[in-house]
């Protein structure tokens, strides 16, 4: 990584602004310096011989690498490839923001962006319950159900449990992910958690892990090819698996839930891949739901503005992108705003709660669902 991702930009940049209001932090804020093109202006100040400022860094990190500009660009130019570029040049000048780097020191020493050990990642399982060490499938709880959605964990296991899946977890043994790392630019402390990662995996024997988080999808899935090469396992989202034991009849939703909802997009899964069906065929089986989407959906949809650890630094800015999402659905009557990410849910639930939003909520999908079960 270096100048070659800043060039790719900017050299082809047509300057058209098509970027611009599809940014969550842009369209949230109307500030110019939250916008692609002020980071793409950053990138040609230092193209162009000169440095990086100070003031340059609240437009480097208020970007949660979502892509979502880059679907949005007649050229499609890597524009988060490009962010990352400019962040390995602050790593290299030893410039990353306090709150960044203590998260990231964080995940390298530690293993969690806490700063807490294997009995941070132990605190989500039902009663301490043992698991069996071998299983066709190992699902990865992520950063952020043992940090504030246990009932995600519990719900998802109930689920597979009642379908009869054959799968385990890694309990304490579980690390973050290091995406964090990657997308701040520290690309060998990522690697070197992703082979750690991969060979505590591979002790197992899983065929196929599961990801609760979007993040983690993406760093397992497209990100740790790149780093460590054949992974030896298939990876796949806890939706894709929740999909696949509807479609097998390994479980049924009968319980009506009568409201209406619409599903928010995660950048870092299906909006990544393009793939927006699995979620809503899942919804639609739910008697009772009215799925309508909101005005900005699937590729081009809203960003929750967590990811990328963007409120450590910039803490206000997250907050402002979820409630536009919070705003939309209010006007299209929507009393539950669905996603399949951790981090959407838990930015959506406490922007909702931190504005004392009335008549709506964020509910997870393996909980609606677990919900219309009858359980
Ligand atoms: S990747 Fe997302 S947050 Fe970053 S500039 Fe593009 S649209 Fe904005
Ligand atoms: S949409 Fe693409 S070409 Fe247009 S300003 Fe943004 S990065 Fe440049």
């Amino acid at each position: 990584m270096g100048l070659e991702e800043l060039r790719n930009v900017v050299e082809r940049c047509m300057r058209c602004g098509a970027c611009e209001d599809a940014c969550a932090f842009y369209s949230a804020t109307h500030d110019e310096k939250f916008s692609p093109l002020a980071k793409i202006g950053i990138a040609r100040k230092v193209l162009n011989g000169g440095i990086i400022e100070d003031g340059d860094l609240p437009s480097i990190y208020a970007c949660t690498l979502c892509g979502i500009c880059e679907r949005a660009c007649p050229l499609h130019l890597p524009i988060t490839d490009m962010v990352r570029g400019l962040r390995k040049i602050l790593v290299e000048e030893g410039r990353v923001p306090e709150p960044i780097m203590k998260l990231c020191e964080n995940i390298v020493e530690h293993g969690s962006m806490t700063g807490r050990g294997p009995e941070y990642w132990r605190s989500w399982i039902p009663g301490g319950e043992a698991f069996s060490g071998k299983a066709q499938y190992l699902y990865l709880v992520g950063c952020m159900i043992p940090f504030k959605l246990h009932e995600l964990g519990d719900v998802t296991i109930k689920i597979f449990r009642k379908a009869g899946l054959d799968f385990t977890i890694l309990g304490g043994d579980e690390r973050c992910c290091g995406l964090l790392l990657y997308d701040h630019g520290f690309i060998d402390e990522a690697k070197e958690i992703a082979e750690r990662n991969v060979a505590r995996i591979r002790e197992t024997g899983a065929e196929k892990v599961v990801t609760a988080c979007a993040a983690c999808y993406k760093m397992y899935r497209h990100v740790y090819p790149k780093l460590v090469g054949d992974l030896g396992f298939e990876v796949l989202h806890a939706v894709d698996v929740i999909h696949d034991l509807l479609e097998r009849g390994a479980i049924k939703p009968w319980k009506h839930i009568d409201a209406r909802a619409a599903y928010l997009d995660p950048c870092h899964y299906t909006k990544l891949e393009g793939r927006f069906d699995k979620p809503r065929r899942i919804l639609e089986r739910i008697p009772g739901l009215e799925l309508v989407e909101l005005s900005r959906a699937m590729g081009l949809g809203y960003c929750c503005g967590l990811s990328g650890g963007v409120g450590v630094y910039l803490r206000d800015l997250p907050g402002k992108a979820a409630m536009k999402v919070i705003e939309d659905a209010l006007e299209k009557g929507v009393e539950k705003i669905i996603t399949s990410c951790p981090l959407c849910m838990y930015q959506l639930s406490r922007t909702i709660k931190r504005n004392e939003v009335k008549g709506i909520e964020a509910v997870d999908l393996p909980i609606i669902l677990w919900e219309s079960l009858g359980e």
